[in-house]
This record gives structure tokens, C-alpha cells and sequence, in this order.
């Protein structure tokens, strides 16, 4: 089910698109590339059904659901090398099961510790498109 007003539910989305950016679908979830670049292939896996936390997905859901995760993290390893990934399920404000995969890097940005969302960098439209197609390319979609 989807919820209207919700950033991940509603077809178009100023402040989503202000965020992110939609690399692909899934069969449970949709992938998009956050705009804040700082930690080179940070994305999220948004739930394309409006789940507002993991408890409510039935375990063969759940499962499902997180193989799509893994399968993005497996992309990100392959594509962009990093040390380590992170993942995050916060969904305080935004009440729609959604995973932040940031990638973290030796000396890097807030190695050894949270990423943080202070000092985005942003990039081009055209780094943004080289990016996408890397992760397509990856993912074989
Ligand atoms: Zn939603």
C-alpha cells in the first residue's frame, strides 16, 4: 500500500528529487543514489511499499528485502572499492522503510565513526549520470 504525502510513496516528489536521484527498481524496493556524494556510491534502498518499520514485513518479505540490500552493497564493492559499508534504518520523520548504504573509505569521510549528513558535496549532472550507469552496470539492469 502507499501512502499519499509520503517523499518515497508519491510518484513525484520535488524534495525527494532534491535528494536523490532514481538509479533502478527492484521486485520490493527502488534504488536511489543520494545527491550527497561525500562517500562515493552512498544510496538507498527505499521499500516500494509503505512499510514504516522492518516489523512489519512478513519474514519472507523481510527477507527478500534485504537480499535486494545485499545485492546493492555486492554493486558498491564491486564498483566503487570501498573499506567498509554502512547501513542505517532511521525513518524518525520520514515513516517509510528506507536503508542507507554508505560506503566508507580509510581516511575518508567520518571513518571510524557515523556518517553524517554536514559538508554534502555535490556533484555535476553528468558525474551524477556516470555514477548511475555504473551502478546499472553492476547491477545488470
Ligand atoms: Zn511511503
Amino acid at each position: 500500500m502507499l501512502q499519499k504525502g509520503c517523499m518515497y510513496c508519491d510518484e513525484v516528489c520535488a524534495h525527494r528529487d532534491s535528494l536523490m536521484i532514481k538509479i533502478c527498481d527492484f521486485n520490493l524496493g527502488t534504488l536511489y543514489l543520494f545527491r550527497d556524494q561525500k562517500n562515493l556510491g552512498r544510496c538507498i534502498l527505499a521499500a516500494k511499499e509503505h512499510y514504516t518499520d522492518i516489523t512489519e514485513m512478513t519474514p519472507e518479505v523481510l527477507h527478500e528485502f534485504w537480499d535486494e540490500v545485499v545485492t546493492v552493497a555486492n554493486a558498491v564493492h564491486r564498483a566503487f572499492n570501498p573499506d567498509k559499508i554502512n547501513y542505517a534504518s532511521y525513518a524518525d520523520t520520514v515513516k517509510h522503510l528506507h536503508i542507507h548504504i554508505v560506503p566508507k573509505y580509510i581516511g575518508g569521510p567520518n571513518w571510524n565513526g557515523p556518517f553524517s549528513d554536514a559538508d554534502p558535496k555535490f556533484l555535476s549532472d553528468e558525474e551524477y549520470a556516470k555514477i548511475i550507469e555504473t551502478f546499472k552496470k553492476e547491477l545488470g539492469k
